[in-house]
């Protein structure tokens, strides 16, 4: 029976230094639909490994030059390795020899003579769980990518921004650095709702998120969704002027969007209120209070009047204060 159309793409790398072996393991495994590469010794092998990365390694114990112990050994170094499965095809069948196999990585060990059926056995599967370990890895990387993306902006979820914050604010409080938080908000969004409708709305959260992620681009940055309409900057290493020049190109960034916004009380457009604090975490302070700070100055800029930033400015802690 031949191998499906799947296993028909895979390349098999066939190392052996008797050229009667290579033959019919390459007449056996071609009648399998599978494409071949052929190798002698170790030192070859590894050469057409890099090239042509097969799916699955055939490899001879015991060869000149580089046997295939040290054969295997050597190519669990290249990256492109970790999804290839290394057969061991051998005369060899003391335990010495089987046990080394398995310690230099290979992943299955199959004696000579060979045993036709469960050769073809051995490969096809090998190939399979290979091949479905790297979806899995592939997928499980994307799982993880999009428990911290926010669906609707493809901004940090509000997780990734407690996850984060708290890091960062360690972070800042072991270095003794600055470390700033920005919220903000869309102003009369409930009325950009009831006139535009939801779905207008929702693009409209898209375009501020992406013009938050151009605007914020130091690698330590991070913007989050917040809360509905609500955004949150995290700047690490940022004292207040910094925060300020970036709290000021957010509000100037929403103005130059220019997104209608015909019942607004401020503009015709669309506006953004930010609040904004800095600090360099103490032993004793609180990191829920530094979130508090952004979210009083943003409720200050709110009511200043709305499309504008605040800073909230800390107050130094009196000695007597509980
Ligand atoms: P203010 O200027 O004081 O911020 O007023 P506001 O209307 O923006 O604030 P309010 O908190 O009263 O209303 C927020 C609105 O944001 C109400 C809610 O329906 C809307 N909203 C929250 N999340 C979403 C969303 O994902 N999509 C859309 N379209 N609207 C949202
Ligand atoms: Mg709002
Ligand atoms: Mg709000």
């Amino acid at each position: 029976m031949k191998a499906d159309a799947q296993e028909s793409q895979s390349l098999v790398l066939i190392v052996d230094d008797e050229p009667f072996m290579r033959l019919i393991l390459r007449h056996f495994l071609e009648r399998e639909g599978y494409q071949i590469a052929e190798a002698q010794n170790g030192i070859e092998a590894i050469k057409v490994f890099k090239q042509l990365h097969p799916h699955i390694v055939l490899l001879d114990a015991i060869m000149p030059d580089m046997d295939g112990f040290e054969c295997c050994s050597q190519l669990q170094n290249f990256d492109c390795s970790k999804y290839t499965p290394i057969l061991i095809v051998t005369g060899l069948e003391d335990q010495v020899s089987v046990d080394r196999a398995f310690a230099v990585g290979a992943m299955d060990y199959v004696t000579k003579p060979i045993h036709w059926a469960v050769l073809r056995q051995r490969v096809k599967r090998l190939i399979e769980q290979s091949q479905l370990q790297k979806k899995l890895e592939a997928a499980n990387v994307e799982l993880q990518r999009l428990a911290t993306i926010d669906g609707l902006t493809q901004v940090a979820n509000r997780r990734r921004f407690e996850e984060y914050f708290n890091q960062e604010w360690q972070r800042m409080k072991r270095d003794k650095r600055p470390l700033s938080l920005i919220l903000c908000d869309v102003d009369f969004f409930k009325l950009y709702n009831d006139t535009y409708g939801h779905r207008v709305g929702d693009r409209c959260l898209q375009k501020i998120a992406k013009t938050l992620k151009y605007i914020i681009k130091r690698p330590g940055d991070l913007v989050a969704r917040y809360g509905g309409e609500e955004f949150a900057v995290i700047l690490p290493n940022t004292n207040a002027e910094g925060a300020t020049h970036v709290a000021e190109k957010i509000c100037h960034a929403a103005r130059t969007l220019a997104i209608p916004h015909k019942n607004s009380q401020v503009s015709p457009h669309v506006t953004l209120s930010a609040g904004f604090t800095t600090e360099i975490p103490q032993p004793d302070s609180d990191i829920e209070e530094m979130i508090s700070a952004a979210d009083r100055a943003l409720y200050q800029a709110k009511a200043a009047g709305r499309d504008r930033f605040v800073q909230n400015i800390q107050l130094p802690k009196s000695k007597n204060s509980s």
